[in-house]
């Protein structure tokens, strides 16, 4: 009787093993992969293969993915449940995996700040700079129409300034004057505004980012007014000639409207027609184009690694 069970054990054994086989093979060619797709992902993934039968997930799908980058198959499996249940793209889909606090929650899950070497910096409610963070090309925006007599609040990242010049000049030609209010804000000037607001009974974030949270850190974020607003940095300013012509025309400089209108919910600002941010041209004018966010652009059209 033992010796029986011993035998049907392995002539079980052998049955399913040889079904299973057979069965991948078959799963694998039906989800549009060849001999060689197999080969080349057995050499990647070794035992986690058989993940992609039991995910059911696609040839053409995978092979998208790792175009992007050396992803786990783990990834792979969670941007396609990501993708499906939000209809997105790949792209999006990965990103949203890797950080998926990027437009929602704020100051839930605080992160360093993304693409910290470029002009796609992020910086919003999730992701800070902290306090040692100055950047290194800052220049005096000496050329800016200054609002009021303080110094420390026009200093501007070198390429911000020289666009923001061109965009002043070229609406001076048209008999606008734009008025630069606020450029770059030291973490420790934005704890004391912080602190102000705390200190007076006020809601503080309602009215002020966190210290380490504020774009204007970064150096490539302004705050624009003119004279028919009073030199107010309020929602009106998009009605007055100077914010729509720079509502139309930022992009051409590199810059966007950086909390637009009804976005609140994806920038964690409401609106502010006055508060510019220099992307680069390339980057602002699909921004503006498309009628996005920083956040929208970052997820839909660039790859954000993992940090
Ligand atoms: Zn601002």
């Amino acid at each position: 009787m033992a010796r029986f069970s011993k035998l049907f054990l392995v002539v079980m054994f052998s049955l399913s093993t040889c079904s299973y086989y057979k069965s991948t093979n078959t799963t694998f060619t039906s989800l549009g992969y060849s001999d060689a797709d197999i080969a080349y992902l057995r050499s990647i993934y070794q035992n986690d293969l058989n993940l992609i039968i039991e995910h059911q997930i696609n040839r053409n799908d995978l092979f998208t993915y790792l175009k992007i980058d050396k992803l786990t198959i783990e990834e792979i499996i969670k941007s396609e449940e990501i993708r499906k249940k939000e209809n997105i793209s790949h792209l999006a889909a990965l990103n949203l995996l890797h950080h998926p606090y990027i437009m929602k929650e704020f100051y839930k899950y605080p992160q360093p700040a993304l693409n910290k070497d470029s002009y796609l910096i992020l910086v919003n409610k999730n992701y800070y700079l902290d306090e040692n963070y100055i950047p290194s090309d800052l220049v005096f925006a000496e050329g800016a129409y200054q609002l009021i007599d303080d110094e420390s609040r026009y200093y501007l990242r070198k390429a911000a300034y020289e666009a923001y010049l061109e965009l002043q000049q070229d609406a001076r030609k048209q008999g606008l004057y734009l008025y630069l209010s606020n450029g770059y804000r030291s973490y420790q000037k934005q704890t004391k505004l912080y602190n102000d607001y705390l200190l007076n009974g006020n809601e503080p974030d309602h009215y002020s980012a966190r210290p380490g949270f504020s774009e204007h850190q970064t150096g490539l974020a302004l705050d624009i007014t003119c004279a028919a607003n009073n030199f107010l940095l309020t929602e009106d300013f998009a009605n007055t000639l100077e914010g729509k012509f720079v509502h139309e025309n930022a992009h051409k400089y590199g810059f966007i409207i950086r909390y637009p209108k009804d976005k609140e919910h994806l920038t964690g600002y409401m609106y502010e027609p006055w508060h510019l941010r220099y992307v680069g041209i390339e980057h602002a004018k699909i921004i503006y184009e498309q009628n996005i966010t920083l956040e929208e652009y970052l997820i839909n059209y660039t790859y954000i690694k993992k940090q």
